[in-house]
């Protein structure tokens, strides 16, 4: 069988002297290729055409991490807190999502990648956790493959078969889902209550997390593991 194309969704990097660059993290190129997927970078592009042939090109759709998600898509005016927006990366990757749930194409969501997920699905997210009382610390001040806080996982998930009932991760947000939209159930929680995952129920693997599983690889054979469920399902 043929390795399973990993369309990544890229950010838009603007460097110092002005430039604007479409980029991925290496590490989601890696870990694609680690679990056995052929990573391939999904530039931001706007055109409706342009958006469905991207989709058409992938057998799986890795929503990597990134800016915060421009709030007047879910509803609400910019918080005092709320960080950098690039709107057309948020419409980007919104049109990517309902064209993979259309086309029942494999999604794993990471950080940025599972607020964005609640947000096509007409969720909202905490602008920021500093607001939302008894949050504990989620930017840690640590190596990025540290883990850092615990995550309790619910029984039955996907994510129980890959993790277990609980483990421990690195955390790198600011933000957090809030509303969850109806097409999502959380299975994932940090001690304070803040959602670190969710999935989509039906035979569609669709999974966001909110830490960042590409970054603990080289240590961590479960987190690996999560990839390559996710491109085991992008083969079928
Ligand atoms: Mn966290």
């Amino acid at each position: 069988m043929p390795k399973p194309i990993i369309g990544i969704t890229a950010n838009v990097i603007t460097l110092d002297n002005g430039a604007d660059r479409s980029a991925v993290g290496t590490d989601y190129i890696t870990a694609v290729e680690l679990a056995g997927g052929v990573p391939i970078v999904l530039p931001v592009v706007n055109g409706r055409t342009a958006i469905e042939c991207q989709a058409e090109l992938i057998d799986g759709l890795l929503l990597s991490g990134g800016f915060d998600v421009n709030p007047l898509l879910f509803g609400e005016e910019p918080a005092e807190k709320l960080g950098y927006v690039y709107t057309d990366r948020d419409i980007h990757e919104i049109e990517l999502v309902k064209a993979a749930n259309l086309k029942n194409i494999a999604v794993l969501g990471i950080c940025r990648g599972i607020q964005l997920i609640n947000v096509a699905f007409g969720g909202t997210i905490y602008q920021d956790l500093s607001a939302v009382s008894g949050a504990i610390k989620h930017m840690q001040n640590a190596k990025s493959f540290m883990p850092t806080h615990t995550v309790e996982i619910a029984a039955r998930s996907l994510l129980y078969s890959i993790f277990g009932n609980s483990i421990v991760t690195n955390s790198f947000h600011h933000q957090a889902l809030n509303i969850v939209a109806q097409e999502l159930i959380v299975t994932a929680r940090a001690q304070d209550g803040i959602i670190e995952g969710v999935e989509k129920p039906g035979d569609q693997f669709f999974v966001g997390v909110q830490w960042h599983p590409e970054m603990m690889t080289s240590r961590y054979s479960c987190m690996v593991e999560l990839f390559r469920r996710f491109i085991w399902a992008a083969a079928q």
